[in-house]
């Protein structure tokens, strides 16, 4: 059983039941993806910020090269589009640098340095003394790629519950005895917990899982403003990443709109409420590559939640997807702060965790 249909669940659902593993999906709300999967940047990372050996890394450039595989032969709209990581001074200059280092030790070689005369020709609007082109950056239609998976899940024979929560689980000699929402209880071999924000709650409800093992939940919303007006921009352009995101960045979706986003704020509970009063702080970091910019061609867009875990002060900085070598249970794996590259990441996750359930491979751990 898998908890949870954002895109990390769908897929790992997809995977087990495509590798002969009679699966259950679950969701509590009416729909899949309503969450955290349907509130992002949309963009296929390259796999570039990441630390070396760091689960991000691994599964961030595989799961980029599956992906774009997935995309090409379901027909899943995206474009190879290409990003234009930008210096804004010469202290971001040699952040870049540092990001290039990262990259070559992440596998990803095709990062090349444009200069001031080059970025002008390749996008006139910026301002910037130097930058790094990643050709290798894309977007996808993230709602278009949740459906294929689903499709694809229900067409090998898997059961997709919506409305359906899970409430608690007891452990069995055989696997785990899991109790829903509306009071079923269903024995599973293995128990998936892909809950994304929920993950860490989903644990507790878990008989006999050590606290030890569950982390403390933390949340960082971050704001879009869509762009009126004409599209300015020919790729991605992002500035040097900031404490717990990547930086104000400009994403162009499927059909052609550019939006700015998202910004990195703490808050205490999961509300995706808009904050509009820091407009002037957010156009200020847009106007740092983009000079151009009028603060009244912000368009309030939508938030998303960034699922992280630990506290502002001591985050994890890595997904922490534990399996039975990490708390001794046969038969559980719990999903923990898969936030960004969540999504590129998915198809390469998925087929790790079918593997280690077929019993061909452990979980890679840092
Ligand atoms: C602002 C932002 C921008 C991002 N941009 C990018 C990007 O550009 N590229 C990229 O690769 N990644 C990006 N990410 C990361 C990516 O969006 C996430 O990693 C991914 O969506 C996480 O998916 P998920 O399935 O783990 O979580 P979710 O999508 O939140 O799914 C979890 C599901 O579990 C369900 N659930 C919870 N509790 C229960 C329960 N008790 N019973 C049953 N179901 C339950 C929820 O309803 C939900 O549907 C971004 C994330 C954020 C927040």
């Amino acid at each position: 059983m898998v908890v949870g249909a954002g895109v990390i669940g769908l897929a790992i659902a997809r995977a087990l039941q495509r590798a002969g593993r009679e699966t259950v999906l679950i969701e509590k709300e009416s729909s899949f993806g309503t969450q955290t999967s349907s509130r992002s940047s949309e963009v296929i990372h390259a796999g570039i910020y990441y630390p070396a050996g760091s689960s991000k890394a691994r599964y961030c450039v595989s799961g980029k090269e599956k992906l774009y595989a997935y995309c090409r032969q379901r027909g899943v709209p995206h474009r190879q589009i290409g990003k234009l990581i930008v210096a804004a001074s010469p202290a971001d200059v040699s952040i870049l640098a540092n990001y290039e280092r990262r990259a070559v030790d992440n596998g990803v070689e095709d990062l090349v340095w444009v200069d001031r005369q080059q970025i002008a020709t390749m996008e006139p609007a910026i301002k910037s003394e130097a930058g790094l082109h990643s050709p290798s950056t894309g977007i996808i239609d993230s709602h278009a790629y949740m459906l294929a998976l689903l499709h694809d899940f229900e067409d090998a024979g898997g059961i997709f519950l919506r409305q359906t929560a899970f409430v608690a689980a007891k452990v069995r000699r055989d696997g785990h005895q899991v109790q829903l929402g509306d009071g079923t209880e269903v024995l599973v071999e293995w128990l998936i917990n892909a809950a994304g924000h929920a993950a860490p709650a989903v644990a507790t409800l878990i008989e006999g899982l050590p606290a030890d093992h569950i982390p403390r939940p933390a949340y960082a919303i971050g704001h879009y403003y869509a762009l009126r007006g004409k599209v300015p921009f020919n790729r991605l352009i992002y500035p040097v990443a900031e404490a717990g995101g990547l930086g104000v960045h400009v994403t162009i979706d499927m059909a052609g709109c550019a939006r700015f986003g998202p910004d990195v704020r703490w808050i205490d509970d999961l509300d995706y409420a808009f904050d509009d009063n820091r407009r002037s702080d957010f156009a200020a970091a847009i106007q740092r590559y983009y000079p151009d910019l009028a603060i009244d061609d912000l368009e309030p867009a939508y938030t998303g939640i960034r699922p992280k875990i630990g506290s502002p002060d001591n985050l994890s900085p890595d997904f922490q997807i534990d399996g039975p070598d990490a708390h001794g249970r046969h038969g559980l794996v719990n999903l923990f702060g898969i936030e960004s590259p969540g999504l590129t990441a998915s198809l390469d996750i998925a087929d790790a965790i079918s593997d280690l359930a077929s019993g061909s491979a452990q979980l890679h751990r840092l």
